[in-house]
């Protein structure tokens, strides 16, 4: 849960940090940013702010805004009935991003989750993606990641986004942001 002036103060934020980036958006689109807070109410610790620029029936095509050390938490993108599930790549534009998936695990992870989540997770193969980096994430593939310091743009290029369906390792997780008038 998050009120609507932080709502509205993340969004404003979020939208100095893509002005870093030199990328080309209409002010109508910054207007549509979405604050995600994964229903935790820990926006600084683990949420994303998230610009689609493209979501069609086949394809997706987005920007992520995270702010310094900003998580993204760990989920995957499930297959749903005929679909076989988002693959997704994730492409560094601005700032420093730990990434993490499948695979070894890296000795000494430069991402450091929420402690009182990192349970909740398991992937700890790490990609440090400075800008121009990507990694692709096939469906059904278990990944978070963590913004640097000073914060991360990236993209996200996908087949057909269904982000409520998304399935999240946390339980306490709920991917609609829920906004209150108050504050
Ligand atoms: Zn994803």
């Amino acid at each position: 849960m998050i009120t609507r002036t932080e709502y509205d103060k993340a969004r404003k934020r979020a939208a100095l940090l893509l002005e870093k980036t030199g990328i080309s958006l209409q002010p109508g689109e910054l207007e549509r940013i979405e604050v995600a807070d994964f229903g935790l109410g820990e926006l600084e610790q683990t949420g994303a702010e998230i610009l689609a620029l493209v979501n069609t029936e086949k394809f997706a095509v987005k920007l992520i805004v995270l702010f310094p050390n900003q998580t993204l938490p760990e989920h995957k993108h499930p297959s749903i009935g005929n679909y076989s599930g988002k693959e997704e790549a994730i492409r560094c534009e601005w700032g420093l991003l730990y990434l993490y998936g499948p695979g070894e695990p890296g000795l000494n992870p430069k991402g450091h989750p929420p402690e009182h989540r990192k349970s909740t997770y398991t992937m700890w193969h790490e990609e440090v993606l400075y800008p121009g980096d990507q990694v692709i994430f096939p469906p059904e593939t278990l990944h978070w990641f963590q913004a640097g310091p000073e914060g991360a743009v990236c993209w996200s290029y996908s087949t057909k986004a269904v982000d409520l369906l998304d399935i999240f390792t946390d339980p306490d997780i709920q991917r609609g942001t829920m906004i209150v008038d108050k504050g």
